[in-house]
């Protein structure tokens, strides 16, 4: 399971409403994902929060009495007679909107992670998984006239493939893999043991974007765009040799659509 589906279903896990397995693969989840672990103890708070009441506030009584006669100031004004709120009004709808304007205010804390994070959080999950099942190539190859070509007809656009073996980062295949909602191409390069995933797909836009660099649960990570592509590179390789890969395929990287 990855964030996303976690975060969807938070709720519905909170109150015991999900089948057994989902359970179990929400809690697998959140016992390794900091960011879930962290929606799911604000979404538990917030319920009880509620659910104790501590959201439920009684208006004080001196405000009660300002807005008495302050209304009856301005009644008094328009036609001269005296009228008050119903009792009720002040027991049960000031104490709701009192509470409606709490948990508003508690929303901007409760919000998931960025989508940003979550990307990253699904590109470690998948070069994780390429290195686990042993499946890290569809085609292996070290040609990048072999590779290239594997793609076309997979995906609506062609990836940029150039075997950096010269600079010390071999090529050792591609892989269709699944990110953002969409099909992506996963290129695998080598530095001595450790691999990189090499993640490309086309940029909602045309902004070019200079390398940011991040970590997460111990790999590496780097996210550029470039003539209209977008770049999430993946290791457990040492920062800056990850760095310097990461220079090499902006250095050679010229994409055709
Ligand atoms: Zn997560």
């Amino acid at each position: 399971m990855n964030c996303k589906d976690t975060q969807n279903l938070i709720d519905g896990y909170l109150d015991d409403e999900l089948d057994l397995v989902s359970n179990l693969e929400i809690e697998d989840h959140i016992q390794d994902c900091v960011l879930c672990a962290q929606d799911y103890k604000s979404h538990q708070l917030l319920r009880n929060g509620i659910k104790t009441g501590s959201f439920y506030f009684k208006a004080p009584t001196d405000l009660q009495t300002k807005i008495q006669s302050s209304l009856r100031k301005a009644a008094k004004a328009e036609e001269g007679r005296t009228w008050v709120l119903p009792k009720w009004w002040f027991n049960i709808v000031a104490p709701m909107a009192a509470a409606a304007v709490m948990v508003l205010a508690l929303v901007p804390f409760l919000r998931g992670p960025s989508t940003d994070e979550l990307l990253a959080n699904e590109v470690v999950s998948s070069h994780v998984r390429s290195l686990m099942a042993t499946h890290l190539a569809d085609v292996a190859s070290s040609d990048h006239h072999t590779v290239k070509p594997w793609f076309a007809g997979k995906l609506d656009f062609s990836p940029p493939v150039e075997d950096l073996a010269k600079q010390g980062y071999p090529l050792v295949g591609g892989r269709l893999d699944y990110l953002e909602n969409r099909p992506v191409a996963a290129l695998v390069y080598q530095r001595q043991k450790h691999f990189i995933n090499l993640f490309i797909w086309p940029a909602g836009s045309d902004s070019h974007v200079r390398a940011k660099m991040g970590s997460r649960q111990g790999y590496d990570l780097a996210y550029w765009t470039k003539s209209g592509m977008t770049y999430w590179a993946v290791s457990d390789l040492n920062s800056s040799e990850l760095q310097e890969f990461v220079q090499l395929v902006q250095n050679q990287t010229s994409p055709t659509m």
